[in-house]
């Protein structure tokens, strides 16, 4: 089976590890903040923060940024169900904002629309997690100018577009968001198996999600409420949690970094190839934005369903059937039973339902070679046929 994604482990990056292993830390040493200066002055950002996973930092984020019981968390119905979860463990109440049928991103007009809504009914979001589906960037000009006028703050869920750009510029370097949240999962672009960073040019914001990864608890004097008892001494001043990143995992983001631009352009090399190859198909291929570059941790199809001789089910089914590792990103979140049960229905977000309906993930994953892409095409233009 030719996966949707996998991960790239070179020797360099198992020597990488293996020293580590035989160092005097293998937990909060110095590795760690390494990786987090490494992701942090490729992008362009002032802080990271390394953690053990972007859900991890969502949900820090989300403190950091003041989200509690009586605030709403807005998000795209079509993510990964951690972008939208990030508000209920806050305590606050989640709402979705349709997508936009071209970019398969929260729609900005949709966003404008609903926020018009909600200062007239008292329901203002306090935080908004714009996540850039596939690695292509939301509109985050117009998200930011939003954010001002009805001001809420501003989460990018980058988990598939390290290594991407908007406007000329890499994401992560928080130029339109309070915070940005990458992911090393393995079927993400660069991975340390789980992990995950939260970036942010506020230094608050920083030193706030620091005191959460780790209980709470800081050896700063400054921070604390008298002197220290002795060199032993720290103080809880937050309730924080255990959410750290090993140094195993640092040591092999610190590794992977370095292959971070190389891995994305053959992504584009793949994208590419697709796109040509699959031009004459009864599929939409995906859009590209003029104004970005995208990470392209997924290439998206839609079928188009009245030209094909079978349904999007049957298609996944035989694709699967002849060794194509195909997946579908993602169910629309809002129709999920937990999110059911909270009030949603579906008929919800029909941009996003009808998304669903018709997507297709192909295979796409930096070591992939022509051979297994040739393979991918061959298969999609099987079924798809009239
Ligand atoms: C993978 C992913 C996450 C969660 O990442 P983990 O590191 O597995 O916690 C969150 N949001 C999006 C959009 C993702 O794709």
């Amino acid at each position: 089976m030719i996966p949707y994604g996998r991960q790239d482990i070179t020797q360099a990056d198992i020597d990488a590890v293996v020293g580590v292993l035989q160092s005097d830390f293998l937990t909060q040493g110095p590795m760690v903040p390494r990786f987090e200066q490494t992701v942090a002055q490729h992008v362009g950002a002032s802080h990271a923060l390394a953690v053990n996973s972007a859900t991890s930092a969502l949900h820090i984020a989300c403190l950091a940024l003041g989200l509690g019981q009586g605030d709403w968390l807005w998000t795209s119905p079509v993510t990964f169900v951690a972008s939208a979860n990030c508000g209920l463990y806050c305590g606050a109440q989640v709402d979705f904002v349709d997508i936009d049928p071209r970019t398969y991103n929260l729609c900005p007009k949709a966003l404008e629309l609903k926020l018009a809504q909600a200062e007239r009914d008292g329901t203002l979001p306090k935080v908004v997690v714009a996540v850039h589906l596939c690695g292509q960037p939301c509109d985050m000009q117009a998200i930011q100018e939003l954010a001002q006028r009805y001001g809420f703050k501003v989460i990018e869920d980058a988990s598939h577009a390290i290594g991407g750009k908007y406007r000329g510029e890499f994401i992560g370097n928080c130029r339109y968001s309070d915070i940005t949240v990458f992911s090393f999962h393995p079927v993400k672009i660069i991975t340390t198996a789980e992990g995950g960073m939260t970036l942010t040019n506020n230094a608050e914001l920083a030193s706030r999600m620091a005191l959460l990864r780790s209980h709470g608890i800081t050896r700063d004097p400054t921070q604390m409420t008298h002197d220290a008892d002795g060199p032993w001494y720290y103080q809880q001043i937050d309730l924080g949690f255990n959410y750290r990143m090993t140094e195993l995992q640092a040591a092999l983001g610190v590794s992977q970094m370095e292959r971070l631009d190389q891995y994305v352009g053959r992504r584009h090399q793949l994208a590419a190839r697709y796109n040509e190859l699959l031009a004459r198909l009864p599929i939409t291929r995906p859009w590209q934005h003029p104004d970005s570059y995208s990470g392209l941790h997924l290439y998206v199809i839609r079928l188009q369903l009245d030209k094909i001789g079978r349904s999007h089910r049957q298609a996944v089914d035989l694709l699967r059937g002849m060794g194509i590792g195909v997946n579908l990103h993602y169910i629309p979140v809002h129709t999920q039973p937990y999110y059911q049960r909270m009030g949603f229905h579906v008929g919800d977000f029909p941009e996003s339902e009808r998304y669903y309906a018709e997507a297709i993930s192909l295979p796409m994953f930096q070591t992939m070679s022509e051979e297994q892409q040739d393979d991918v095409i061959a298969a999609v233009r099987k079924v798809t046929a009239p």
